[in-house]
């Protein structure tokens, strides 16, 4: 995070600040994406941490969806702009189902993009499926997005989160993929089992080192019916809170923002299930997470820019993309309390200008 001085959001410049976010790099393409929930397909156990029935909220889902109904019905509740379509195996290992069922699933996605129903497809998988009788199977099928649960770059992590791989699987994994000429997604978790923040930040840096097209960051929750559950329940476990996680999230989004690598989506996709206390039974949920994180790196970045002013007793105004407002405030003014009490401020005003680029700040006194 910069600051620069000169150019001002007020006239007076030496009472002024800009800061920059790093600006998180768009995906090299915005997919309208239509997802197929195939809860544990192919997994060869259950990772300590997972639950998808909970996760995806599929509890009564198989693994041989009708695709062109379910295509069908997306598109008629939320058809697409001009976008691209892709299908998306999500929820599961998939290519470590059976190989007549991935060809089956990807014959009918064939069929869809002949129609022109869809564009191509993606699927999530473990590392150590990625392997070369399996890139055969998809080597003349749409797929062109392959999305790895890395989960973290440390062994001992792994071995206690039970994945039952590697981090040079999923370097391999990576290497692989990439010479097949597909684009590569890495999925993270922090607050795993044995993971200190020390370790999540590693990890992090091992991923970027990999050069993926886009992460996910998820933190790890305690999901009823999960191994982890267990382990919770006899205070084996303790999961990051939720103010932890956001500070953990927001280090690693600054790190892959840096690296030019897009940070697609933080937290789990809110749904009735994850709100519901039965389901998850502790750890660091929230519905809107990723604009906590975001809520934070702007207080953080309005912190930098309090420092370097002559701030106390006055007000303050803060201009950002309007885009960028509510993420300025915090969720119920958090972030507008919080830095009035920490820099003795007599106020804060906030000012939306559409003419700001979304990764500036301007904090100026009033
Ligand atoms: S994390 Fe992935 S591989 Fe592990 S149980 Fe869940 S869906 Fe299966």
């Amino acid at each position: 995070m910069s600051i620069c001085r000169g150019a001002s959001p007020s006239p007076v410049a030496s009472t002024a600040v800009w800061i920059d976010l790093p600006p998180n790099p768009a995906p090299f393409r915005r997919p309208t994406i239509v997802p197929v929930f195939l809860p544990h397909a192919g997994c060869p156990h259950r990772c300590v941490f997972c639950n998808q029935k909970t996760i995806t909220g599929q509890a009564g889902r198989d693994s041989s969806p009708d695709l062109p109904a379910l295509v069908a019905r997306f598109l008629r509740e939320k058809p697409p702009s001009p976008q691209h379509v892709e299908l998306a195996f999500y929820g599961g290992n998939f290519l470590g189902q059976p190989p007549d069922h991935v060809q089956f699933l990807l014959a009918e996605a064939q069929h869809l993009v002949r129609r022109g129903w869809i564009g191509s497809v993606r699927f999530s998988t473990r590392p150590d499926t990625i392997d070369a009788q399996r890139l055969r199977w998809i080597a003349d099928s749409p797929v062109d997005t392959v999305e790895l649960g890395g989960q973290s770059m440390d062994d001992a992590v792994l071995s206690a989160a039970g994945r039952g791989h590697s981090a040079q699987d999923t370097a391999l994994a990576v290497d692989r993929l990439r010479q097949a000429g597909l684009r590569v997604g890495i999925q993270t978790m922090i607050g795993l089992p044995g993971q200190d923040a020390r370790s999540a930040l590693v990890s992090a840096v091992r991923f970027a080192d990999l050069k993926p097209d886009f992460v996910r960051i998820y933190p790890c929750l305690v999901l009823a019916g999960s191994p982890l559950a267990a382990a919770y329940r006899r205070g084996a476990y303790q999961p990051l809170s939720l103010e932890a996680a956001v500070a953990t999230c927001a280090r690693l989004w600054r790190l892959f923002a840096r690296r030019n690598i897009p940070v697609i989506r933080m937290g789990l996709q809110a749904s009735d299930e994850l709100s519901d206390s039965a389901h998850v039974l502790a750890g660091p949920y929230h519905p809107a997470f990723g604009h906590l994180v975001f809520s934070a790196l702007c207080r953080q970045a309005i912190a930098r820019g309090l420092h370097r002013l002559p701030a106390v007793g006055r007000t303050v105004r803060i201009t950002a993309h309007p885009r960028r407002l509510s993420q300025v405030r915090g969720l119920g003014n958090t972030n507008l309390t919080a830095l009035t009490e920490r820099f003795a401020l007599a106020g804060i005003r906030i000012s939306g200008d559409p003419d700001v680029a979304l990764h500036r700040l301007g904090v100026a006194l009033d």
